[in-house]
């Protein structure tokens, strides 16, 4: 029985769905039979089974991966005209059942429906965008000091080793699908363990679009385990990996061992920084949503509000009123814009962070409280927390919480505004807020950071290049760049004499 099947049996019957992972074109259980638990953060409650893969079931998948890539009738080797067509028949598909998906995700990791209905067809958009994407991976004739002719061919790379994170779990899939197979490459996909369930139909789905057995591999389980296998194992020859930076400094020593290419999405502590001269209005109303938005569990948060002493206690008044107006709430209710927590540990960890705002000398001004209504108690919510009067050197402004959690930092010049924000190892995005176009311009330069915004909170375009500066990673997913980071580059010199 598909995902699809069990989800609308389980919607009757509150029933567990039992899912199998994707490997080599058929649903398989976990070598060793076992399988673990996949909990619903809003409630508590157990919503489905998945199976614990480890070692053994990465060496099938890479088994499969790679007898898909070898294949000369094969994915790496059909036309990429043909590749394209089938990907856009894959995004169909995404679309075609993007509220079952959305529904799913909704109740695996706890975000508002919005929110994730959002996701999934950003997810399909990412898709199509590959598909065109598929026949415009062009080479280059290059005029070289010899009379021959010198050409680069761009080629697939082989198997790759997709490892992505809970806090968009489907579209961090399709950021890294889309490109890999656009190019040629197979595929071992390795969701986070505690948001498995979109991944998994989206093997299932790939294989009803035509895309052959064993080019894109579902593979559940832990990290430690399953994650690791991928990372170090010799037949894989590229891991793109999105998560904490510490995660990905160890993918980068487990992946050493065969030198694998790798693209790493890692973590993020990106600053607004709000001059006098700004649309104010604008910013608090458009704000709250870039730090609460999947309830602060964005690489992209803006968790470090900077903003200039002169209207400094105007823009915390408006910040907070809007903020009062978000709405956090049952996360599969139309109207919810924040959800629950991936998870009661997380909760816990961003808890420990309101604690030590407070114990360093930080004022909250909102939030940062489990939420009183009916209906909320057994999951894990809990209202975004303004901080103010923080300085750059408590831990709430210096560590990425990955919560409802914002840092409110007074600056008095223009200088002293761009140190504090680029006074982090993290280097993902920023925004700038001003109408002085110059003074906007010279801050979005002097950021260190790979995705700026100015007057506007928006760093995810699917055309253009997404990826950090510093320790928030290598490369650039998105856009025409992603082909780089699953193609090699060949170049051909041929002797005309
Ligand atoms: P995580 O690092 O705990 O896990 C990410 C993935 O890596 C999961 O699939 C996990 O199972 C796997 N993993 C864990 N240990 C592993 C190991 N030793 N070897 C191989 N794989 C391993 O991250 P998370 O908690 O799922 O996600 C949150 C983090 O992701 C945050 O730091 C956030 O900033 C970051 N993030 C970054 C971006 C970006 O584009 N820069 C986007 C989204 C999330």
């Amino acid at each position: 029985m598909t995902i699809e099947q069990q989800v609308t049996t389980s919607a009757a019957t509150a029933e567990i769905i039992r899912t199998t992972m994707v490997i080599g074109g058929e649903q398989v259980a976990a070598a060793d039979g076992q399988t673990f638990e996949v909990v619903n953060p809003a409630t508590g409650k157990v919503i489905a089974t998945a199976p614990l893969g480890g070692k053994t079931d990465v060496d099938r998948a890479v088994a499969a991966a790679r007898k898909a890539f070898d294949d000369p009738k094969g994915w790496a080797n059909w036309a990429a005209g043909k590749r394209g067509r089938t990907l856009s028949k894959f995004a169909a598909l995404v679309k075609q059942n993007s509220e079952e998906l959305a529904q799913l995700e909704t109740r695996n990791v706890g975000k508002p429906i919005s929110g994730s209905r959002g996701e999934v067809i950003g997810a399909s958009l990412v898709f199509d965008y590959y598909a065109g994407a598929a026949n415009k991976i062009f080479g280059q004739t290059i005029p070289v000091s010899k009379p021959g002719l010198d050409m680069t061919l761009r080629e697939p790379i082989g198997v790759v080793g997709l490892i992505v994170p809970w806090n968009f779990p489907i579209l961090m899939a399709s950021w890294k699908l889309g490109p890999a197979l656009a190019a040629g490459n197979t595929c071992i996909l390795k969701p986070a363990s505690l948001s498995p369930l979109t991944a998994i139909r989206l093997g299932e789905l790939a294989l009803e679009a035509g895309i052959p057995g064993g080019v894109l591999n579902v593979v559940t389980g832990p990290g430690g385990s399953a994650g690791a296998a991928i990372a170090a194992h010799d037949g894989v020859g590229k891991i793109a990996f999105t998560g904490e930076t510490t995660t990905g400094q160890e993918i980068m020593r487990l992946a050493s061992g065969n030198v694998k290419k790798i693209s790493l999405e890692l973590g993020g502590k990106s600053p607004s920084i709000v001059f006098g001269d700004a649309d104010l209005e604008k910013f608090a109303r458009e704000s709250p949503y870039s730090v609460f938005d999947n309830c602060g569990q964005d690489c992209c948060a803006r968790s470090r509000i900077i903003v200039e002493r002169s209207v400094h206690d105007q823009v915390v008044a408006l910040f907070a009123a809007a903020t009062e107006k978000v709405k956090v709430g049952d996360p599969l209710d139309d109207a919810t814009e924040v959800g629950s927590l991936v998870s009661f540990k997380q909760r816990e960890r961003v808890m420990d962070y309101v604690e030590a705002g407070i114990a360093e000398g930080a004022n909250l001004v909102a939030g940062g409280r489990v939420p009183t209504a009916a209906g909320l108690a057994d999951g894990a919510f809990l209202m975004p927390a303004i901080f103010d009067g923080v300085t750059n050197d408590m831990r709430i402004a210096r560590e990425e919480i990955f919560g409802p959690v914002v840092s409110i930092i007074p600056f008095d010049t223009e200088e002293e505004a761009l140190r504090l924000a680029n006074a982090t190892p993290y280097g993902l995005s920023g925004s700038v807020w001003s109408r002085d176009i110059g003074r906007a311009l010279r801050s979005a330069r002097a950021l260190q950071a790979g995705v700026i915004s100015v007057n506007s909170n928006s760093s995810v375009h699917t055309e253009a290049p997404f990826g950090g500066y510093k320790m928030s990673g290598i490369g650039r997913e998105l856009g025409m760049s992603a082909l780089d980071l699953y193609t090699e580059v060949k170049n051909v010199y041929i002797d005309l004499s």
